[in-house]
């Protein structure tokens, strides 16, 4: 689609997911098409097959150019753009007068430009008068935004510029395949390791990401739990620790140390499947000779996530990797 491109238009971003990639939409002659935009510093020109195809929806037979309007027989009917917009006001008037404003809540998307968020954040609160607004993003993460809230006490999200990515010296990716979910950000991984850096990929199957890691942890389904703290047993037990910052930073951490003690590592390998030397290569990665390290987890369920986070902060380096 790219090289058909005559003239390569307009920079936009890709309308889909909330990595936001940069792209040109132009004119192809026979209608818009997607170019690369290498000046964007995100994602430098990649795309994943749905930027990339994301002007094929304009062309797509089923594709809906009118809205349609629930009659009450409860039969989708077409319908104009006013009477649309009228039965969206009546339904939200009518709500409003039975249950008052905050029975509306409005649902955003992680594809919004600032922008549109913000309008959209105007629009709930000024227009609607509701303080119900929120996003699909919160699902998605919701259990590393409530597992950050609970160890950290604020949901930090990525707390870093992707750049720091590639200065990273060891990076642990537990139940998450970017090569897939998120192709374009790969590149950041790719110069991690072209700079020497570790890329360490805990996940029951062999993705495309595991293949292109240092390491590849090959964890049983549901055991992310023990492999942590099975790593922080190894950490704890050979002094791999920095007692002075966990002291002056930290809090709880005797409890952690009390968790971590019950993981010893034959017992971890028979949790997790992982062999013990695989388990304190690991180990002796993540605490490096330079206290870089940057974790990362999609990992389903809030309990399991918190135990990422004394593991990152056990040797003096928060969640990020800087220089
Ligand atoms: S990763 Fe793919 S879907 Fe997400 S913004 Fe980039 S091109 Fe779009």
């Amino acid at each position: 689609m790219q090289s058909g491109t005559v003239n390569p238009g307009t920079s936009t971003h890709c309308p889909y997911c909330a990595f936001q990639c940069g792209m040109k939409l132009g004119d192809a002659g026979e209608g818009p098409a997607v170019s690369a935009n290498t000046d964007f510093p995100v994602n430098k020109g990649a795309l994943c097959i749905k930027g990339w195809t994301s002007t094929d929806t304009l062309y797509y037979p089923d594709r809906l150019l009118n809205p349609l309007v629930r009659s009450l027989a409860g039969e989708l009917l077409p319908a104009t753009w006013e009477e649309a917009v009228c039965a969206i006001a009546d339904a939200i008037e009518a709500t409003h007068a039975r249950y008052g404003k905050n029975a509306v809540g409005v649902f955003g998307g992680g594809s919004l430009t600032n922008e549109k968020s913000y309008l959209l954040g105007k629009f709930a609160r000024v227009a609607l008068g509701t303080s119900n607004i929120d996003y699909n993003g919160r699902f998605c993460m919701s259990s590393a935004a409530a597992a950050g809230i609970r160890s950290l006490g604020v949901d930090w999200g990525l707390p870093f510029p992707r750049e720091d990515i590639a200065n990273a010296e060891t990076i642990l990716l537990a139940g998450s395949n970017p090569a897939v979910t998120m192709p374009p950000i790969m590149q950041y991984f790719d110069a991690q390791q072209k700079n020497g850096g570790n890329l360490i990929v805990a996940d029951p199957r062999l993705t495309d990401t595991a293949e292109a890691a240092t390491l590849h942890l090959r964890l049983a389904p549901g055991s992310d739990a023990a492999l942590v703290n099975g790593l922080l047993h190894i950490l704890i037990g050979q002094g791999l620790i920095d007692h002075e910052y966990i002291a002056a930073r930290t809090e709880g951490f005797e409890s952690v140390r009390g968790v971590a003690s019950t993981y010893w590592p034959e017992r971890v390998e028979r949790i997790t499947g992982i062999p013990e030397a695989q388990l304190l290569q690991t180990a002796h990665m993540l605490w490096g000779i330079v206290k870089r390290v940057w974790s990362r987890s999609s990992l389903p369920g809030v309990d399991r996530l918190p135990g990422m986070t004394p593991f990152s902060w056990h040797n003096g380096s928060p969640p990020r990797a800087t220089a």
